[in-house]
């Protein structure tokens, strides 16, 4: 069975890593700078890299000095590298995909932290993998998107692939520690994934048809970028979530479980055979997951506020609702086609979420673009980053061509 590509004794000498931050300006890029800016000791950034974000990233320069920086754009890098070197800074400014890849591979670099939003990241971070780095996992898209294939390539090429989203976090500190992706031995009955429901848990479906961006991306708990926000409050993200636990943990689908926790305290569960649950409590906040992968299989501070236990009052947790939330059906439902059809939905969502975030689209018809253009293709194997990639683009044609 799965050869256990996270569960090895990481080779931490003690020694100062090098990380490689790629979407350093975003919600997890953040967080990551906030655990490694406490422990300068142990971390050094090699290299920062952001999309469109120029003077965000001056300042992360400024602050961490990084051998690398990296832009999309040509003109950017070369007003970034002028303005470094007029403050006396000697980082490489670098831009584009090739870049990306550089810096998630060069042989300096021991951890690549993967906190691009959606499949632009999909190329670094399999790079990354390829070259057997450790990879501090955040960008659940890849995973959707190429799964097998990241797992097949850590095992190998001797990557580790460590969870940073919060319920595989928990779920990776919650399961036996010599887990070794076989069900039968493990003695796990089911992983369950909580979920905040988001801000419109409790909207009927008549007033979710109303609902705006602007009232999306006020997550009650957790302060995210726009995308996984939107994604949180259509379950989509949950959704994304069955689909990474089960590249992750070898879980098959109908032992992976989705309960909505509002007070998001309990961060994911594992429920064993003789009827234990082991979870994994904490305040909600990105830098606790970033710490512990960062740091595994030792504990570091993260900087995040203690867990006052006795000021919870209580904790809820009920089932989903899929006829409001469709997104988190359909997830299921490709992951139980395979193939193509988590690549096709997560494209068609990425889609739909851009254009529900423009005002283009309602969000009940987030869940109608996904379905329509899932149901627009053949399902074909995904055993190559090709055809994943050819699945990707076609599905945001269609989707683009849907939506117009
Ligand atoms: P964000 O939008 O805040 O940041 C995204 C980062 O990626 C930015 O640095 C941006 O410059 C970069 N980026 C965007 N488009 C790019 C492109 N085309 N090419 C290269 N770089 C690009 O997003 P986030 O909330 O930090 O989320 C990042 C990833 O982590 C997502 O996959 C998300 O699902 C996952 N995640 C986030 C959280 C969270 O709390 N924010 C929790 C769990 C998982
Ligand atoms: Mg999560």
């Amino acid at each position: 069975m799965a050869d256990p590509f996270f569960l090895h004794v990481y080779w931490d000498d003690g020694v100062t890593q090098k990380i490689t931050l790629l979407g350093a300006t975003g919600s997890i890029g953040q967080s990551t700078l906030a655990v490694l800016r406490q422990h300068p000791d142990r971390y050094r950034v090699f290299a920062l890299t952001a999309h469109r974000q120029k003077d965000k990233l001056r300042e992360l320069c400024r602050e961490f000095v990084p051998d690398y920086a990296v832009l999309d754009d040509a003109a950017d890098a070369a007003a970034l590298r002028a303005e470094l070197r007029a403050i006396g800074l000697k980082t490489e400014v670098l831009h584009g995909a090739e870049a990306l890849i550089q810096v998630a591979t060069a042989p300096e670099v021991d951890c690549v932290v993967a906190a691009i939003v959606g499949a632009a990241g999909l190329s670094p971070t399999y790079a990354a993998v390829k070259a057997g780095k450790k990879i501090l996992l955040a960008n659940k898209e890849v995973l959707v998107m190429a799964g097998a294939l990241f797992i097949r390539a850590a095992k190998e090429c001797g990557a580790k692939i460590l969870p940073v989203d919060s319920e595989h976090n928990a779920i990776f500190q919650s399961l036996p520690p010599d887990f070794s992706g076989d069900w039968a031995a493990s003695g796990v009955r089911q992983l369950v994934l909580t979920a905040s429901g988001g801000p419109f848990r409790d909207l009927s479906i008549e007033e979710l048809a109303k609902v705006t961006p602007e009232q999306a991306i006020q997550h009650p708990n957790w302060n995210m970028g726009k995308k996984i926000s939107v994604d949180s409050a259509s379950l989509m993200n949950k959704g994304l979530e069955v689909i990474e636990a089960h590249r992750l943990f070898n879980a098959p689908p109908e032992q992976i479980g989705v309960v909505i926790h509002p007070q998001s305290i309990v961060h994911s569960l594992v429920e064993y055979r003789d009827g234990s649950f082991i979870a994994q409590l904490g305040v909600p906040d990105m830098r606790i997951p970033i710490a512990h992968a960062l740091a595994w299989p030792e504990r570091i501070e993260s900087g995040a506020a203690r867990l006052d236990l006795c000021s919870l009052s209580h904790l809820s947790f009920t089932p989903p609702d899929t006829a409001r939330f469709p997104c988190l059906g359909l997830a299921y439902e490709a992951l139980k086609t395979g193939g193509t059809a988590p690549a096709i939905l997560n494209a068609a969502n990425e889609i739909a979420t851009s254009a529900f975030l423009e005002h283009r689209l309602s969000f009940p018809g987030i869940a109608h673009l996904v379905a329509n253009t899932l149901a627009s293709f053949p399902i074909i194997a995904a055993d190559t980053l090709e055809a994943v990639r050819e699945a990707d683009s076609k599905a945001r044609e269609k989707a683009l061509r849907l939506l117009a």
